[in-house]
């Protein structure tokens, strides 16, 4: 059998990320963007290799970007494609796993559009320009939700009216789904036991921030909620608030709800706290330099992280460790080190010379011996949505 090939769409409102992956390879043949959509700036960038490449599209919509990539792509897949895997945001409780898109998919992803006003809108953008102009390919939903499907009630549910679950939804749902997933599998490779066995902490930790706890597989809770501004301190959001906070500001300082929206998601989390900036590098620096508010803003995202992490141990049996990924898990020393400092009560001790010695890029092993693992795995998300897609054909063939 030929080594299959799966484009991987991501799409946003303006954007569409791409990358053609081939089953098994850890690097893309080709990754890109296509940025600026629907006005003059548009733009497209990808890279194969040493190869770059730019291009105006001035106007053009997804589905001309899109169209556009086709030649591209022929040069370098050299074979057709065997699926489209599409990034898709929110798929609440219809969706537990990946899904062969039709209309009924494309269906249950819009009736999921009011739990993500911004991403699911967009994400079937570019469906419904992919499925014009890749016809005879399947095309395969991943979604960010899907993986936290298996939380139990009492990780999933709040303390409200049971009403405001069953008839409006609300509940947790969990993001960052793939990106635990990915990491947790490829822990439990790199520590020799099978694929998808242990019981771990995740911490992807991004300009978004989410922590996971998996026991063999399957995501048993997680930080993120409703929306993904639940729980740790992020890049410009704040995470965790008392909810009482929105009444709180309404009333006191005659705040309305999109000015509220905007102070969490966008003014708060390391930019709110630093005054500076939501970049974790340049508050690392600043923090050399003595800059206090740097100094506060990543003693509160490490303090706060940790004590997420502590809070999710109580969801599994034993812990085997703890993975750092995403921008600032995998690239900061310091930050997994001044996380740690708070987690001594889980027995987690780093080697502080694995740790400030680990290769950027590379996934290894950072804790002292004795200690449970601490690992560092950098995230694939798209790999794990082209292996996703694939494993869905497999299973759809065999059921013909
Ligand atoms: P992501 O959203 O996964 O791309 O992660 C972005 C975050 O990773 C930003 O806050 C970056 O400042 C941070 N980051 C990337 N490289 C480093 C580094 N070498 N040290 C500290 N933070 C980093």
């Amino acid at each position: 059998m030929t080594t299959r090939l799966v484009l991987v769409i991501n799409c946003g409102s303006s954007s569409i990320k791409f990358a053609l992956r081939k089953e098994g390879d850890s690097q893309p043949l080709l990754s890109g963007l296509a940025e600026q959509l629907d006005t003059p700036g548009a733009n497209l960038s990808w890279q194969a290799g040493n190869e770059k490449h730019t291009e105006a599209l001035s106007g053009q919509d997804h589905q001309s970007a899109l169209a556009s990539l086709l030649p591209v792509i022929g040069r370098f897949a050299g074979q057709p494609i065997s699926a489209v895997g599409h990034r898709v945001v929110h798929g609440g409780e219809h969706f537990t796993g990946a899904s062969l898109i039709d209309e009924q998919v494309m269906a249950a992803i819009e009736a999921n559009a009011p739990l993500a006003p911004l991403h699911n809108p967009a994400n079937l953008i570019g469906i419904r320009a992919a499925r014009k102009v890749f016809q005879d390919i399947p095309q395969v939903a991943i979604f960010d939700t899907a993986f936290h499907q298996s939380m139990p009630p009492h990780a999933y549910r709040y303390a409200l009216p049971d009403d405001l679950y069953a008839v409006h939804g609300v509940r947790r749902y969990g993001f960052h789904g793939t990106s635990h997933q990915y990491v947790t599998n490829q822990a439990s490779r790199l520590t020799g036991q099978r694929p998808g066995q242990g019981a771990w902490l995740s911490a992807h930790l991004g300009n978004g921030c989410s922590s996971c706890a998996v026991f063999n597989g399957k995501s048993l809770d997680t930080s993120m909620g409703l929306t993904p501004l639940e729980g740790l301190v992020m890049g410009t959001r704040s995470g965790d608030v008392d909810p009482n906070l929105h009444a709180h500001l309404a009333r006191t300082l005659g705040w309305d709800l999109p000015r509220i929206e905007r102070l969490l998601n966008r003014e708060s989390g390391l930019l709110g706290l630093s005054g500076l900036s939501n970049d974790m590098r340049q508050l690392e620096q600043a923090r050399a330099n003595g800059h206090s508010g740097a100094k506060l803003a990543i003693e509160v995202f490490c303090y706060r992280l940790a004590r997420s992490l502590a809070g999710l141990a109580v969801a599994l049996p034993h812990l085997d460790g703890l993975v750092f990924t995403g921008g600032i898990g995998e690239n900061s020393p310091l930050i997994r080190a001044l996380t740690l400092n708070h987690l001594g009560i889980l027995g987690l001790s780093l080697d502080p010379d694995a740790n400030s010695s680990l290769p950027r890029g590379l996934a290894g092993k950072i804790h002292a011996p004795g200690s449970p693992q601490i690992l560092v795995i950098p995230t694939d998300e798209e790999r794990q949505i082209a292996e996703e897609s694939l494993v869905l054909l497999d299973h759809s063939h065999a059921k013909d």
